[in-house]
């Protein structure tokens, strides 16, 4: 309990103090919570040794209605400091994980961590600021509660109070063996949800794909099998926590009787007083009341340690380090090669995907990455961008290696047009002005013309004010392709990356996507990677990548003579 609420402090930042007056608060709230106990144990004391007079009788209903009003108050004060302090935390941890995430290499985003993610935003930081927090305030009112009953004991009958803490040590020991069972549980339960999770959102992603490809059966069986072992994991659980929790209720059972039986033997030994054996039968049903309470509580919270301990996981995640202070020099000035690849080795993994490539793109020219899939070409085009950091060698643009430049920087000299295009469930119009949100609205209209998508725009329902559904469900392929492309129109950035498309689409769309990537790529150094021998004809250069090398480097015409890889391509093609 402790290692968490040290954890939870960790996590607090500005809201420490706010937490620590919240648990002083429930600590006062659990010796108010005896008050009445205490007052009415005087009472019967006061009563059994005819000591009880009025005045007595008033300061002890006096002190009752005290305890609690007090009670009451500081109950209110503990949850609206604890509570609003959870709601507190974890509202500026989400930001501060936004943040984060916005930092981190792309690489994060598809390793199979969308589970983790969406569980820790989802699943972590809600269970902690709604159920962990409040529930740490009333751990400590149990632990004091049970500390004052102990003591209680000690101040009846030294011997009593001696086995009410062999007892409570009964409690330690049945609640750390619950709470390793529930812990190792709940690590495996966690691990099942967002394995779900992942395989939820890739279903739900590939809904598409799945229908086409009629996969439909085969992977909602391996949905469904996910589902039955996440139930499995929850069923395990629970067969093996129900013991712990058994002998928990044991354990209470036993230590009142127990501590019944001794009270019982030292009266009729005369070693207590009548008064004293009836305080300790008025106490004993409450008695172990607290701690029992405490580790029933507990078992909730070792989800905790396992949900910070996922939330630090994140967090600890390496950024890729954006402290480069040098700015690209302006390209009308710059004299020399725009991009530069200068012996770059790379890899995903420990394992190199690219090794030892090198090549120059001069400003305004086109050059086509081509090869077989799995070569490194899109590996290529994304280290431009920055989405990785390279292993060795280094990326230039204009001279300067990228790590050195300010991301947003480098972000404002390169456009890159994605296969698949992620539009924003947002309004037409904002999903071409991310481009450049200072745009005006001629701009925007502008670019939207250019991009060949005024014609679509316009038999929207409410134009360029048509709210795009979630993933740009409403619009087919291509017309995503074109307003992705007037996106990269109105940015206008001197760099353009282009992932030219394989998918077929039909031949109108396929002429107005082409005609809106040649008003884009005017003026502009451009990488693309090219699926259609007319796009890689026009190409300066081209570069055959293959097993994360160029094998074959040169102008359309000199490559067919060389009559390598690349021949043989264009002769598959024709
Ligand atoms: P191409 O664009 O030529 O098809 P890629 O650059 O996409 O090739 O892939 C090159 C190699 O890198 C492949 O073996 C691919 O499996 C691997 N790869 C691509 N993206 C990732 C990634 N995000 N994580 C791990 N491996 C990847």
């Amino acid at each position: 309990m402790i290692r968490i609420m040290h954890k939870v402090m960790q996590h607090a930042g500005k809201y420490k103090t706010r937490i620590r007056c919240s648990y002083i608060s429930a600590l006062i709230k659990g010796i108010m919570m005896k008050m009445p106990m205490f007052m009415c144990l005087y009472a019967i004391s006061l009563f059994m040794e005819g000591k009880m007079d009025e005045k007595k009788c008033l300061f002890i209903g006096l002190a009752v209605l005290t305890g609690v009003i007090l009670q009451a108050v500081f109950e209110h004060v503990t949850n609206v400091l604890q509570s609003a302090a959870g709601y507190m935390v974890f509202s500026d941890m989400r930001l501060k994980l936004g943040e984060h995430l916005r930092k981190l290499p792309m690489g994060y985003f598809t390793e199979g961590n969308m589970g983790k993610i969406s569980t820790v935003l989802a699943t972590d930081m809600v269970f902690i600021e709604e159920i962990c927090m409040p529930v740490l305030a009333e751990l400590v009112t149990f632990l004091i509660s049970q500390g004052l009953m102990v003591l209680m004991m000690f101040f009846l009958d030294y011997r009593v109070g001696i086995l009410s803490l062999v007892v409570i040590g009964a409690f330690i020991l049945i609640g750390h063996l619950m709470m390793d069972t529930t812990l190792k549980h709940s690590k495996l339960k966690q691990k099942a949800a967002e394995t779900l999770s992942d395989s939820v959102i890739d279903f739900a992603e590939g809904m598409g794909i799945i229908k086409s490809y009629n996969l439909l059966g085969e992977k909602s069986k391996s949905l469904t099998k996910q589902f039955e072992e996440s139930c499995d994991k929850n069923i395990a659980f629970e067969e093996d926590y129900g013991p712990w929790n058994i002998a928990m209720n044991m354990t209470y059972g036993i230590g009142t009787a127990l501590i019944l039986a001794l009270s019982a033997f030292l009266y009729l030994r005369g070693s207590i007083t009548p008064v004293y054996f009836v305080s300790v039968v008025f106490l004993l049903f409450d008695l172990f009341l607290a701690i029992k309470a405490f580790y029933g509580q507990m078992a909730r919270l070792t989800v905790t340690s396992a949900s910070l301990e996922r939330i630090d996981e994140v967090f600890e995640e390496v950024q890729l380090p954006d402290e480069g202070k040098e700015v690209l020099p302006e390209e009308d000035t710059y004299v020399g090669n725009e991009i530069e690849y200068d012996n770059v080795t790379f890899g995903y993994t420990d394992k190199d995907i690219l090794k030892n490539v090198s090549f120059e793109v001069k400003k305004g020219e086109m050059v086509a990455l081509v090869g077989p899939s799995g070569g490194g070409k899109s590996t290529i085009a994304s280290l431009i961008a920055r989405l990785w950091d390279v292993k060795d060698g280094a990326i230039k643009v204009r001279g300067v290696d990228i790590k050195k430049v300010p991301m947003s920087n480098l972000m404002d000299n390169i456009s890159i047009v994605f296969q698949r295009v992620y539009l924003f469930q947002d309004t037409v119009y904002n999903n071409i002005a991310i481009g450049r949100p200072e745009a005006t609205k001629e701009e925007v209209t502008e670019a939207a013309k250019k991009a060949r998508c005024l014609e679509f725009i316009e038999k929207l329902p409410e134009g360029f004010d048509t709210v795009i559904g979630e993933g740009g469900a409403s619009l087919s392929g291509g017309e995503k392709q074109r307003l992705s492309i007037a996106r990269c129109l109105l940015k206008d950035s001197p760099i353009i990356i282009l992932d030219e498309a394989t998918a077929s689409v039909d031949a109108d769309n396929e002429k107005a996507i082409q005609e809106a990537i040649n008003e884009l790529v005017v003026g502009k150094t451009l990488i693309v990677i090219a699926h259609r021998i007319k796009t890689i004809k026009n190409a300066n250069n081209i570069l055959v990548i293959s097993d994360g090398k160029i094998c074959e480097e040169g102008t359309h015409e000199e490559l067919v003579k060389l009559g390598g890889i690349y021949k043989s391509f264009v002769d598959k093609s024709a």
